[in-house]
């Protein structure tokens, strides 16, 4: 990561991919956006609507993040949740931190997970969201 100042906002990372979505250099489907936050959909989603919130700003960790995006991102992160129960009231929100805890890409990101019914265990094998269940979804999570 480059290093910044305290509290300042962090550069974004050329070989980061959530910075390239950021940048709109490589593809992906938005569910909201501000100045500072970003969400959109996981490509590889663990359950239909699985969301990523993420700060535009480049950082690994939460410990990381200068304070003053902490109620940006957090206000954004409830707004996701609040769009995520038109899909289901139940949901995991999770952070993976550090390859241990399974953290894969490392620009900090919060996963919003709804839960159904007929699915009560994540699956093994994860897909590539298609095109049209992308649309279905945006069409309920997009809209404001
Ligand atoms: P983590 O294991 O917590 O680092 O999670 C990274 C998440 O980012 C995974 O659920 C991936 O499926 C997701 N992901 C990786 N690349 C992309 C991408 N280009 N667009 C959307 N989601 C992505
Ligand atoms: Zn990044």
């Amino acid at each position: 990561m480059t290093s910044t100042k305290k509290g300042e906002a962090p550069a974004s990372d050329p070989s980061c991919i959530f910075c390239s979505i950021v940048r709109r250099e490589a593809p992906s489907r938005i569910v909201y956006e501000d100045d500072l936050t970003l969400a959109f959909l996981d490509i590889l989603p663990l359950s239909r609507g699985h969301t990523l919130v993420i700060p535009k700003a480049h950082v690994d960790r939460i410990t990381d993040l200068p304070p003053a995006h902490y109620a940006p991102l957090l206000t954004t992160l409830s707004k996701v949740c609040q769009r995520v129960e038109r899909l289901s009231r139940h949901y995991n929100v999770g952070v993976n931190q550090g390859a241990l805890a399974g953290q894969v890409v490392f620009h900090l990101h919060f996963h919003v997970i709804p839960r159904y019914p007929d699915q009560p265990s994540f699956p093994r094998h994860r897909t590539e969201i298609s095109d049209r269940e992308a649309q279905e979804v945006l069409s309920v999570l997009a809209a404001p």
